[in-house]
């Protein structure tokens, strides 16, 4: 049994710098103007990631990313809109889910697990339906680590004169997206992805005018973005009780991303982590689900090993002894597990998970990979 905290090589939770913990260990009180310049700060600091400081706001919002998805739905898509739906795995289905429960008119387009959603498909499901007024996208489908089109994508929903709904949140900060050149009404992210923070935290990078029209649209008094950022405005404070130390966390991360080259460096690090990945699978025998062209170097799917003796939760346990946690696959037709490239770990780091997996495979006496 490993002694050291594990490697988690999960699309987040992720293993963060002990400088990014060590950030959590002072406490701050909500109305303070050092807290408050906090969050000013790291809202500055996530608009210039995406050059968005003269289109966009960005609104912070407690919770899990997926809080954040359901807020910017909320608050952006008016109860009389209509929302189109872009499906290639989980996330794609919780967009969905997320426009039932809040009660908006949608559509979805389902393409298989392995195939981007391309632009074309979006140019003929708007041209066919004049009436969907969104169309919401995962940038990288976290449950495969497949990633779609999405400046392609943006420039027809705009060309056919409708908004954008992003859901980047395992992409951003990792994959370059430009907000002067990729137009959106909402791109969604969180704390404790790409970014290294800890988990705690949504944000929407929110369409200034489209902000501005949106009061009223939400159903919820929490997840109202308008009102929060309105709030937040006027006030400089969080509208409720603040997620402090995450905060505190995320502009320590945020100070290391900038330290480290940025999002260069940082999608540099990640695609080495990835190929290094890959790489050391493949010589196991190991196999992708997904042809490098439109694998984003976030997650990997891989199928699992045929032989009868290989059990995920076996597995898993083993190499979690050895030091790693690995993740489950999402997959409902094959049967796959994931490995992670993101979090604060390197060429290294993945290349001893890869010495994990195969003597855990060479301990279970699995042969038929
Ligand atoms: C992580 C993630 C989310 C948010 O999930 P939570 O469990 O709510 O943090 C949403 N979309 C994608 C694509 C993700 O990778």
């Amino acid at each position: 049994m490993s002694t050291r905290a594990p490697l988690l090589l999960t699309p987040g939770p992720l293993t963060t710098s002990a400088r990014t913990r060590q950030a959590m260990m002072m406490d701050w009180g909500s109305w303070d103007t050092g807290f408050n310049q906090l969050t000013a700060s790291v809202c500055e600091q996530l608009l210039t990631i995406i050059n968005g400081a003269a289109s966009h706001h960005c609104v912070p919002l407690q919770g899990s990313g997926t809080f954040a998805v359901e807020a910017a739905i909320g608050t952006l898509v008016p109860r009389n809109g209509k929302v189109l739906v872009l499906i290639n795995g989980a996330y794609g289905q919780r967009l969905a889910k997320i426009c039932a429960v809040l009660g908006r008119s949608y559509s979805t387009f389902q393409t298989a697990e392995d195939q981007p959603t391309t632009a074309d498909d979006v140019n003929r499901l708007l041209r066919d339906d004049p009436s969907f007024t969104h169309v919401a996208l995962i940038h990288c489908e976290t449950s495969t680590g497949i990633l779609n089109p999405l400046p392609d994508i943006a420039q027809v929903v705009a060309r056919h004169g409708k908004r954008l709904i992003i859901d980047a949140m395992s992409s951003f900060g990792a994959l370059p997206i430009d907000a002067s050149q990729v137009p959106f009404d909402a791109l969604i992210a969180a704390s404790g992805k790409c970014l290294e923070g800890v988990p705690g935290m949504g944000f929407v990078f929110a369409h200034k005018a489209a902000l501005a029209q949106a009061e009223g649209n939400c159903h919820s008094l929490a997840m109202d973005l308008h009102d929060q950022h309105a709030y937040m405005a006027k006030t400089g404070q969080w509208r409720f009780t603040p997620p402090t130390h995450v905060v505190a966390a995320l502009h320590e991360a945020l100070l290391q991303y900038n330290e480290e080259g940025g999002l260069s460096a940082r999608h540099a690090r990640y695609a080495d982590n990835c190929q290094a990945l890959l790489d050391g699978m493949a010589a196991l025998g190991l196999r992708s689900f997904l042809p490098a062209a439109i694998q984003a170097p976030i997650i990997v799917t891989f199928h699992a090993p045929r032989d009868a003796r290989y059990r995920f939760k076996d597995f898993y346990e083993r190499v979690k002894a050895k030091g790693f946690i690995l993740y489950p696959g999402k997959l409902t037709q094959v049967e796959t597990f994931r490995v992670g490239c993101i979090g604060c770990v390197d060429r290294s780091g993945m290349q001893a998970a890869v010495d994990a997996v195969a003597q855990v495979l060479r301990e279970m006496e699995v042969l038929d990979i």
